[in-house]
């Protein structure tokens, strides 16, 4: 089923949770609502589920309008981070329970029932943990129940709201890969809550990013990761590092690197922020065109990278460059050397935002 969002609002109070939000979710697709907290996310989600009403603006569920159609009448599942199962119910009964409590002229009969628990116990692979109480599980094994039974019901719409973040980062990054496989198993429309850009990188067919109740951009993974269109995104997505300067019809002049901007053609030799993610930044032994010297402050192994802090000269400032292994490995880096940092690809705001 697919959800159309127009032109939502929604007021606490004097405080605007969410304004004007457009947004579009195709059937079948797994959307990511991405911000940080305190950016409309849970209150969006919380529209699109019937729990809230906008103050102006309208829902529709394939083109028919649902505005203010009931939670029940929605046909949605949800899935919590503290989805609470009933925990004096076992697993099979926890997830049969939205099939057990149907009125009786719709409810399936108990053989129907057990085929459908197998299946979804098959599904979320805890086949043989049918009969353990809540308890009994762990954390991720918990949720992947809770998200069986939000799945029970056979939901046109699948809503979930920061599913794993109570998990810890291992079990985490397992269930989203999961999470992933399973969604390209049953296609049902999706939309996920998180604050963890490498979940939404990882998980979503289309990231939407979420600013202060605004729609900051929206786009396949991605277009938000290497297309930003604002400095707020550019911000979320990614470890970057700024460099302040001017701008002058399509020329940048930033912290000592002139490079050209011709998405600013129109600025007036006006200030500028360059933002440029710390991948994005090579470290030389000889000096070349658009490189700054610098000195290598500390070195950090994180997994497959290694995370170098320069600093430099200009400015008394340090940024820092994430190199593959093999590159850092080939360089034969340490503490005190003078190298060369060139960014390769900077994108440059004029620095009309507050930052
Ligand atoms: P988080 O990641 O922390 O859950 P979020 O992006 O999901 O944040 P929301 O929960 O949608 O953000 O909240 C947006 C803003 O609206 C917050 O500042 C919150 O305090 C406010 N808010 C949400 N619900 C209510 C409410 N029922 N009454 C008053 N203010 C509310």
């Amino acid at each position: 089923m697919s959800i159309d969002i127009e032109a939502v609002s929604k007021k606490f109070g004097n405080f605007s949770a969410l304004s004007d939000v457009n947004l579009k979710v195709p059937s079948g697709e797994l959307v990511a609502l991405l911000g940080p907290s305190g950016s409309g996310k849970t209150s969006l989600l919380r529209i699109i589920a019937g729990l809230e009403t906008p103050d102006s603006g309208r829902i529709l569920f394939d083109g028919v309008e649902a505005t203010n159609r009931q939670v029940k009448e929605r046909n949605v599942g949800f899935v919590f981070q503290h989805y609470a199962l009933f925990r004096h119910m076992t697993v099979f009964d926890n997830i049969a329970f939205g099939l057990t409590v149907k009125p009786k002229k719709v409810r399936p009969g108990k053989q129907e029932i057990r085929d459908k628990v197998h299946s979804l116990l098959k599904l979320i692979q805890l086949e043989q943990l049918a009969d353990r109480y809540p308890g009994q599980l762990s954390g991720g094994q918990r949720q992947r129940v809770a998200l069986a039974r939000a799945l029970a019901v056979e939901p046109q719409v699948l809503l979930l709201d920061e599913p794993f973040g109570a998990l810890d980062a291992k079990v985490r990054v397992e269930l989203r890969r999961w999470l992933r496989r399973l969604h390209d198993e049953i296609h049902v429309t999706s939309v996920f809550v998180t604050h963890d850009q490498e979940e939404a990188l990882e998980v979503a067919d289309r990231i939407v990013v979420m600013n202060q109740g605004k729609i900051e951009q929206q786009g396949t993974p991605s277009e938000v990761y290497d297309h930003p269109t604002t400095p707020f995104v550019y911000d979320f997505l990614g470890n970057v590092n700024l460099f302040r300067g001017r701008v002058h019809e399509g020329t940048a002049q930033m912290g000592g690197i002139k490079l050209s901007s011709p998405e600013n053609a129109s600025a007036n030799d006006a200030p500028a922020v360059g933002y440029v993610r710390s991948h994005d930044i090579s470290i030389e032994r000889e000096l070349s065109e658009g490189a700054l010297k610098a000195e290598v402050r500390y070195l950090l192994s994180v997994g497959p990278l290694v995370r170098v802090d320069l600093s430099l000269p200009e400015g008394d400032r340090s940024i820092e460059v994430d190199l593959p292994r093999d590159e850092a490995d080939k360089l034969a880096l340490k503490v005190g050397d003078q190298v060369f940092a060139r960014p390769r690809k900077m994108r440059v705001f004029v620095d009309d935002y507050q930052i």
